[in-house]
Parts: C-alpha cells; sequence; structure tokens
C-alpha cells in the first residue's frame, strides 16, 4: 500500500469525547458502536430495522420490483437466502477478540465450520449483548438526512416509525461526527445486456432471490459466476429444468457442462436477448428462457448523506476516502466503516472502529488534507495500473491483510494472525477447486488447531 510510511503522530492533548452518530446496527456499526465507547465517546446507533445483525436477519419477502430499479419500492435490507451458509470458516470470520468458534455455539445452534445464516445473526445479537450495545441503538429510526453545520458539526434527521407501521416523529440532532454503517447489498446494480428492454421473460436480482421452488421446471439464465451466482445456480439446479451460467470473463471451449450436473451448463457472456423469449450466448449457444437472474452485485448508495459534492459515488467509487474511511476535506468527522469488500469483513470492522474512535478521540492523528488526497491519489493509479475499473476501487482482495494490519499498527494493536490469513487462503483454493463441497470438506484442521488455541489464550 502506498502510504503505509505515514506513520501515527502521537498527541500531547488529553483524548476528547465527542458526541458520534452511527448509522446502522449490522456487524460494522456493532463494531463501532463498542469501540467508540471504549474510547470515551458518547453514542447514538440509528437502526431502521426493530434488531441488530442487519444483513444476516433474513427476511423472507422480496421487494414488490423483483430488479430492484424502482426507487419507490419498499426496500427489503437483506439479500440473504434461505439456504445461505457462510463463505468463510467461522473462525476466520469472527471478529478479533470475540471468536466465532463453534464451541461457542448455543444449544440447537448450528455448529458447523460454515454455518448457516442464522447461527450468524445469533453470534451478532450474542456480541450486542455481551458489550453491552442494545442501550445504545435506536430502533426502528431511519436517518434521512445528514448534513454538516457551518460550525462543522452534523445536523442529522431521523424519522422514528410508528409501532403499528404508521408515521412516527422527526428528530434532529446535531453530534461532533458521523460514522456511515449502512452496508452495501441492498442497492442492486443490473448489467446492461443488449436487447433486454423489450425480452418478454421475468427478471429478477439476486438480492430478491429466497428459495428455490418457484423455479421448477423453468428455464433459468444466472448472469455472473462470483458468490451468490454460485450457491443460486446450485440451489435453483434442484427443481429447474435447466439452469445457464453466464460468466462474462469466459470465452473458451463453452459451453460447459458443469461436473455433477445433467441440467446445468457454464456459458459466456450472454450476447443479445430478443422479444420471443430468445437468449443467445457469445459462445453460440441459444435457448428459450424463462427467468433471468441477475447476480451482478450491489451499489453503494448513501441517499441520506448531502455532503455538497465532497463525496461522491462515481461508477461504485465512493470518494475521495482516506484509505476507505475518511473523507479528507470532512476528517475526521464523517467517517465510513465497512467500504472495502472482498476482504474478510468482521475482524476489518473492527481495526477500522478503532482508527476512527482512536482518530476522533485525537489519539490518534491524521496526515495533512493534502497528504490524504495524495495518498487517495496514488491509490487510484494502482487501480489504474492493474487495468481495474473505477468500480473496482474498493475492492481489496490483493491487500486486505496489508490493510488490516496498516490500522493495527495505527492503533498499536496487534497484526491480524497468521492462521486468519492462511485460512482465508486454503479457503479460497479449496472454494474454485470444489464449489460444491469446500462447506463441508477441507484440509487446513491444523489451522483450526492454532485458532482454538488461540481463542482459548483470550479467554485466560
Ligand atoms: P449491514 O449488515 O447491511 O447493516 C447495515 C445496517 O444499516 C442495517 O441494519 C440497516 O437496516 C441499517 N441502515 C441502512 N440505512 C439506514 C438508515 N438510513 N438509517 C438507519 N439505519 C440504516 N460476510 C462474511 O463475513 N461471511 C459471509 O459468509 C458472507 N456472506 C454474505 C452473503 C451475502 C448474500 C451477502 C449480501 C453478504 C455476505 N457477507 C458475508 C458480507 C456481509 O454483508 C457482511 O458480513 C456484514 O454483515 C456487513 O455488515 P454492515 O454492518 O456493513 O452492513
Amino acid at each position: 500500500m502506498s502510504s503505509s510510511s505515514l506513520a501515527p503522530r502521537p498527541l500531547t492533548s488529553p483524548p476528547a469525547s465527542r458526541h458520534v452518530a452511527v448509522i446502522g446496527a449490522g456487524a460494522a456499526g456493532l463494531a463501532a458502536a463498542r469501540e467508540l465507547r471504549r474510547e470515551g465517546h458518547r453514542v447514538v446507533v440509528f437502526e431502521r430495522s426493530a434488531a441488530v445483525g442487519g444483513t444476516w436477519i433474513y427476511n423472507p419477502s422480496a421487494e414488490s420490483d423483483a430488479l430492484g430499479l424502482d426507487p419507490l419500492r419498499e426496500v427489503v435490507h437483506s439479500s440473504l437466502y434461505d439456504s445461505l451458509r457462510t463463505n468463510l470458516p467461522r473462525e476466520c470470520m469472527g471478529f478479533l477478540d470475540y471468536p466465532f468458534s463453534s464451541r461457542r455455539s448455543r444449544a440447537g445452534g448450528d455448529p458447523r465450520r460454515f454455518p448457516g445464516h442464522r447461527e450468524v445473526l445469533c453470534y451478532l445479537q450474542d456480541f450486542a449483548r455481551e458489550f453491552d450495545l442494545y442501550g445504545l441503538v435506536r430502533f426502528r429510526t431511519e436517518v434521512a438526512l445528514m448534513e454538516r453545520n457551518n460550525d462543522g458539526r452534523w445536523q442529522v434527521n431521523s424519522r422514528r416509525s410508528g409501532v403499528a407501521g404508521g408515521d412516527g416523529d422527526d428528530e434532529n440532532e446535531v453530534f461532533d461526527g458521523v460514522i456511515v454503517c449502512n452496508g452495501h447489498y441492498t442497492e442492486p446494480r443490473i448489467a446492461d445486456i443488449p436487447g433486454m428492454d423489450g425480452w418478454s421473460g421475468k427478471q429478477m436480482h439476486s438480492h430478491n432471490y429466497r428459495v428455490p421452488e418457484p423455479f421448477l421446471d423453468q428455464v433459468v439464465v444466472i448472469i455472473g459466476n462470483s458468490n451468490s451466482a454460485v450457491d443460486i445456480s446450485r440451489d435453483i439446479a434442484k427443481f429447474a429444468k435447466e439452469v445457464h451460467v453466464s460468466d462474462r470473463s469466459l470465452t473458451d471451449d463453452l459451453p460447459r457442462k458443469q461436473p455433477g450436473y445433467d441440467n446445468m451448463w457454464l456459458h459466456s457472456a450472454v450476447a443479445s436477448t430478443h422479444k420471443d423469449g430468445m437468449v443467445v450466448f457469445k459462445d453460440g449457444f441459444s435457448i428459450h428462457v424463462d427467468v433471468i437472474i441477475h447476480c451482478t452485485g450491489y451499489k453503494y448508495h448513501f441517499p441520506f448523506l448531502k455532503t455538497k459534492n465532497i463525496v461522491t459515488v462515481d461508477d461504485n467509487r465512493v470518494g475521495p476516502l482516506y484509505k476507505h474511511i475518511f473523507a479528507p476535506f470532512l476528517a475526521p468527522s464523517l467517517a465510513f466503516i465497512g467500504i472495502p469488500w472482498k476482504v474478510v469483513p468482521f475482524p476489518m470492522f473492527e481495526l477500522q472502529s478503532k482508527w476512527v474512535a482512536g482518530v476522533l478521540s485525537g489519539r490518534i492523528a491524521l496526515p495533512t488534507t493534502e497528504e490524504m488526497l495524495e495518498d487517495v491519489k496514488s491509490w487510484y493509479l494502482e487501480v489504474e495500473a492493474v487495468g481495474w475499473p473505477k468500480r473496482y476501487t474498493h475492492n481489496l482482495s490483493n491487500i486486505q491483510f496489508e490493510y488490516d494490519n496498516w490500522l493495527a499498527e495505527q492503533c498499536g494493536c496487534p497484526s491480524v494472525e497468521d492462521w486468519r490469513k492462511l485460512m482465508y487462503v486454503a479457503t479460497k483454493k479449496n472454494k474454485r477447486a470444489h464449489p460444491e463441497s469446500y462447506r463441508d470438506e477441507w484440509d487446513d484442521d491444523h489451522l483450526i488447531l492454532q485458532a482454538e488455541e488461540d481463542f482459548q489464550n483470550l479467554q485466560n
């Protein structure tokens, strides 16, 4: 990473206690609330739903607009499908000092190494209870607007929904700092496919996929081939007549029957779609299709945040953000937790939150605005140099542990454990080689032992 040489600067004045608003009580907001309070700040967490857990609160209902394009639709926050199991092993996935060990799984829980989504929600609820975070959260309270005052503090306008779903109360408050933790897996991104506007079949985004039964005997095309696409295609193949997965990065040797399935094929990109329901792939294959499911990712979306264009979202680049967290011109009073993707999220949330909490109190110093902007600029150049589009700006797949350790160094914390990195790499390799079975068969038991030993030491 370009500016790892920017060492933390010691400050002379005592740490200040700030009045801080956190938007969202998912894993990021909970980590932020804990670290901010630990640093001595006064924290209010705004959460529009009635519970903590964010993404991990499964909602069997989908949105009225299956593609998620209608701006007036009633938004369903979570993108979980019923069968979802974690794609990271639990030892690796959990917070650094609050292990997500199978030993913690309560009676009736799901002790599997890659548990179902309900187990993750229980873990987050336990985390909130253990660190006494519930009292900080204002449930059913949506932040509608956040704007900086002339004095540099933030005006936060929130609306509490009525218990019976009716209109509630509006409230305006002023905070020294605001931490955005609203998640980024709710606003669908749709691929641009020729002829799609006139195509006669049904279309939906993976955000609105829940269960496979409605796809009985149908011909389904899945656009995309990353995590959700891999899971959903296999879920649906149990019921559908045929499943055709389109991976735009593939060109050779296609279409290819998927091992272990007699009704699933892998294709290159979709070339065109037609009024009569036909879908034509670039590999030359064409078929009449009932449903297209877009597993094409999500957009960063901050409808409540007004910064007079100081922070913008441009082709999914949120910026400028120093270290994906602080907006240089608004630092440190505005911070984002959880922007990077292709990472192990919970430990990263924890380290980002520690850093933000320390910077807000003045215990840890930021570089100058110019230095921060220079750092952002050099990161953009690195992104460009590897040929990535803007929308990959926050993809930290190549440097996530370096990034985590940079944050840890700023905060004076130990680096991320070696076993966690090795486990991440081993899982990635196993998943690529065995997409059907990686959650149940692995060969890194020695790393589990190391993890459990560390967890034991934490308790002592
Ligand atoms: P969220 O969990 O989305 O929480 C955001 C919260 O903000 C929500 O509670 C929401 O209600 C609230 N909110 C939003 N706007 C407002 C507002 N205006 N006012 C008040 N409240 C608001 N990660 C893993 O580690 N392992 C996995 O196996 C894994 N699998 C995943 C599978 C899927 C399908 C998806 C979508 C994600 C997966 N992730 C996984 C990533 C997951 O998103 C993160 O683990 C993490 O839960 C994100 O936490 P968050 O707090 O950033 O966002």
